[in-house]
């Protein structure tokens, strides 16, 4: 078991003698860590720090930036194996995903940041103005553990790039990959400060964190409950706020579609990470004649998910990262069963050969009423919705008619008709025909999903202030 008892804070390891909080694997129970319930007192430190820190980096050049960057982008290079097999285990995404995924992934963002950061207009004319974009300040940083480094290196890249200072709080649940970030900084020329990591629960320091008057920005991912705490927070002294949340995303097949293909990448997208995913896809929208061809589909290509060991090469559904999150998942299996949709696929027992770890079967409920709980709530598991439709614009008014809107999906054989129902869409993105996952292309979400964006020049922009000199 790894003991994590301490916090990063002023370029210093600072050991913590008191709580702590106990990181299970996903795929066994097991105790494999402990981090730190860290008090208040330690993340006002790591805010003073930061705030410290702030005067000095935010006039660092451009070459020092760069220069932390790519000794971060080399660190994440050469700790892939280890990241991808502590995530793993943590979230229990199947380790040769997690190797791409949740490994790969923060070295590829980091790389789009290096690749920009040479010709990022920092400041720019406007008539007889200097328009100059300026680093926000000390950044709080609070994520969440279904892809845990990935969504911290989303918020410490970028506002490292924009001259920020930082403090992290990771998710209790999943926080040893934020370890090996601050291990990688600790060992690069980021002066003392810049970059803070304090872990604990989110009613303690997390709340520090968003209340603090010495803390500029708070950057979020996470639920969508938390999320409105932290709004209603920053209200008070006009903190500038990046919130990216919940999502119930629907997948909209039109009837020329090649409906075989539309199921495949719908149901391998909805079951990515178990379902942990907040984009995942999780409203198959069918033509209502289609609709038992679609579920006969849907449910063969679930068969083919069964769980296993996330660790093992050949494993393509892991279990839940938490009990809570299994849990929760279960409820809502049979919540849909309660509510009358049809179950087509899986169900609330745990799978079979699967007796530890936070394992639950892949699911698909046929003729989902599109105003239940199950297909309005965020459900966070492998459980996926078939709904009906009877026409394109009901397809349309289903497909925008939650309180989110996250991602999409559009498939019809016409492109032109795909991306003109795609874009009525109320949603930060839309997948066309499958068209492939881009680290550049921005990222976030409309109503309950979000405010601001992620990735590439949007993602760094979250981190500027606007000002003009009128010259
Ligand atoms: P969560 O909101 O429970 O926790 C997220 C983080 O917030 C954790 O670090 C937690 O400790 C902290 N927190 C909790 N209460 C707090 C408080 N009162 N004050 C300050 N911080 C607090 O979310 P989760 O369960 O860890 O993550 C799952 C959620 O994240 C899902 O809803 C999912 O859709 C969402 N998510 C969104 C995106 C996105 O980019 N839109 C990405 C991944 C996950």
């Amino acid at each position: 078991m790894k003991d994590l008892s301490k916090n990063y804070i002023n370029g210093q390891w600072v050991n913590w003698a008191g709580d702590t909080i106990d990181v299970h694997e996903a795929g066994t129970g097991e105790v494999i860590a402990k981090v730190p319930a860290s008090g208040r007192e330690e993340m006002e430190q790591a805010i003073a720090a930061a705030d410290d820190a702030f005067a000095t980096w935010s006039e660092s050049t451009l070459e020092q930036r760069i220069k932390v960057l790519e000794q971060l982008h080399a660190g994440l290079k050469e700790r892939a194996g280890e990241i991808a097999e502590t995530v793993c285990r943590e979230v229990g995404m199947p380790i040769k995903l997690a190797t791409g995924i949740q490994a790969g992934l923060p070295a590829t963002i980091t790389k789009t940041y290096l690749n920009m950061l040479p010709d990022f207009p920092f400041s720019e004319q406007s008539g007889n103005s200097e328009v100059q974009y300026a680093p926000v300040g000390v950044v709080g940083c609070i994520t969440p553990w279904n892809y845990p480094l990935h969504q911290v290196i989303l918020k410490v890249v970028p506002a490292i790039a924009a001259g920020c200072t930082v403090v992290l709080k990771p998710s209790e649940i999943a926080p040893q990959s934020a370890y090996i970030l601050a291990e990688i900084l600790d060992g690069s020329d980021l002066p003392k400060g810049v970059f803070n990591l304090v872990c604990g629960e989110g009613h303690t320091v997390g709340d520090t964190l968003i209340k603090h008057p010495d803390v500029n920005m708070v950057s979020f991912t996470g639920s969508t409950r938390t999320g409105n705490l932290i709004a209603h927070a920053a209200a008070d002294d006009f903190k500038r706020i990046a919130l990216e949340m919940g999502g119930k995303s629907a997948s909209v097949i039109l009837p020329d579609a090649d409906l075989a293909a539309a199921v495949k990448g719908t149901v391998n997208n909805c079951l990515l990470n178990s379902g942990q995913t907040c984009t995942a896809l999780t409203r198959m929208l069918v033509p209502a004649e289609q609709h038992d061809e679609a579920c006969e589909l849907a449910a063969a290509a679930v068969a083919k998910m069964t769980p296993g060991n996330p660790l093992e090469e050949t494993t393509r559904l892991g279990p839940l990262a938490s009990a809570q999150q299994r849990d929760k998942v279960i409820d809502y299996i049979k919540l849909g069963i309660e509510e009358g949709h049809t179950l087509v696929a899986g169900g609330p027992e745990a799978p079979e050969g699967c007796d530890k770890g936070y394992f639950v079967k892949a699911t698909v409920f046929g003729n989902v009423k599109p105003d239940s709980r199950l297909a309005q709530e965020e459900i966070f598991g492998p459980v996926l919705c078939v709904i009906p439709y009877n026409d394109e614009a009901e397809a349309i008014r289903i497909a925008n008619g939650t309180q989110y809107g996250l991602s999409g999906a559009v498939w019809s054989a016409d492109a032109d008709k795909a991306k003109r129902v795609a874009s009525k869409l109320r949603t930060g993105q839309v997948f066309v025909n499958g068209g492939a996952f881009n680290p550049m292309a921005p990222f976030g979400g409309f109503g309950h999903s979000g405010i601001g964006r992620e990735f590439g020049k949007w993602g760094l922009e979250e981190f500027l202030e606007v000002r003009s000199l009128q010259l």
